[in-house]
């Protein structure tokens, strides 16, 4: 009955946790534990503790993966939430966490080796199969793909093609406004921004790759890391059921946060203190726009942001969110742990 309660009150807004492995370059005398599982009969795998300075943190969550949860049983656990974009759904799945935790391990897992693909390439295959088997029942789908990055506070097109080439650098492209606007359906656009049609997810991993591409060229023409962007994939479903002439519109955004670590006492200055602030601010708008939401408060401060100001006809309403908060079992990153746990309890 409780448990009831708590998921009324907070409506579609889910909060996974997912603890990466130890990896061999964390760190020497990594037997200290400071990660542990607590197994309650009233919540089993939906706790986590934390020990710093002898003191232990506990957190609740929809969802915790251990280290052991391999790519499969973490997208057992989101099928649904993907089959309900070709319900007709607006969907949201992010990762948030600090760089290192396993944010785009968890959404895009390791290209090449099949098992350890992560929930994007996973989405896209169900999307597509799922398609097939709808069409013996009347219904047609067309579907469409962008994808971008938002780097301090500006949107940069990662499918923009120019005469020479696709993953040149583009100056032309640097002065485009990509303006969102929402319109009376809920639909966003943005302007400028490339809109590819894609019939299979074979096309959509060529896609991947190019966004991939493009962001890794970006990063180092404009001496930066891609941690410190933001990257936006949304996957558009329109359907018509030719007998029954019912229409569905869909919406798949993942997206793979920017780092959460905090840069600012490192004493950064300049260029790298703008793009730490940067990042704060963005993150902190997402949390307090998804925090409003939770509460069902009245006023939801979307427009803080660049990000929840684009996401924000698919966050709310009847659309569905999932947080993934990424965790490092690292004893060196329990400060930064810590400070993930609490952001996504907040959302919680
Ligand atoms: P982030 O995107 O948050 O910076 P990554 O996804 O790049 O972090 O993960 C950091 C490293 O940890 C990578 O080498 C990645 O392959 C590895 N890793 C992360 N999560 C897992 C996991 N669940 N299982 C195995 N390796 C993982
Ligand atoms: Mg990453």
């Amino acid at each position: 009955k409780l448990h009831n309660t708590i998921l009324e009150l907070k409506g579609n807004i889910r909060v996974f946790c997912r603890v990466r492995p130890l990896l061999s370059d964390d760190g020497f005398g990594t037997d200290a534990k400071v990660i542990s599982f607590p197994t309650a009969m009233e919540a089993p795998d939906r706790g986590i503790d934390l020990m710093q300075n002898g003191q232990k943190h506990s957190f609740t969550f929809d969802k915790v993966f251990t280290p052991e949860a391999s790519q499969e049983d973490v997208f057992v656990e989101i099928s649904q939430l993907v089959q309900s974009a070709l319900d007709g759904y607006k969907v949201c799945i992010f990762a948030y966490g600090q760089t290192g935790s396993g944010k785009t391990f968890t959404m895009m897992g390791k290209p090449g080796i099949p098992y350890q693909k992560g929930l994007i390439p996973r989405s896209l295959e169900q999307v597509f199969e799922t398609r097939q088997t709808l069409q013996s029942q009347g219904w047609k789908y067309e579907m469409q793909v962008s994808m971008l990055e938002i780097y301090n506070e500006t949107i940069r097109d990662l499918l923009a093609t120019n005469r020479s080439g696709f993953d040149a650098p583009r100056p032309e492209n640097m002065g485009k406004q990509y303006a969102i606007k929402h319109d009376a359906n809920g639909n966003t656009h943005v302007s400028d921004l490339t809109v590819v049609d894609v019939r299979s997810s074979k096309e959509v991993s060529y896609l991947l790759e190019r966004a991939a591409h493009s962001r890794s060229v970006g990063k180092t023409q404009m001496n930066e890391q891609s941690s410190r962007s933001h990257f936006v994939f949304t996957l558009r479903i329109m359907g018509v059921n030719e007998g029954t002439d019912q229409q569905v519109q869909g919406v798949l955004n993942l997206i793979d946060l920017a780092g959460s670590e905090r840069l600012s006492k490192s004493g950064s200055t300049g260029d790298r203190l703008k793009e730490t602030q940067a990042i704060n601010k963005s993150l902190s708008s997402l949390s307090d726009v998804i925090f409003a939401l939770a509460k069902k408060e009245e006023h939801v401060p979307f427009r803080n942001s660049k990000l929840t100001y684009l996401l924000q006809p698919c966050l709310g309403g009847d659309s569905k969110t999932l947080m993934f908060v990424n965790v490092s079992p690292d004893p060196s990153s329990v400060g930064e742990s810590l400070c993930s746990l609490r952001f996504a309890a907040r959302v919680n």
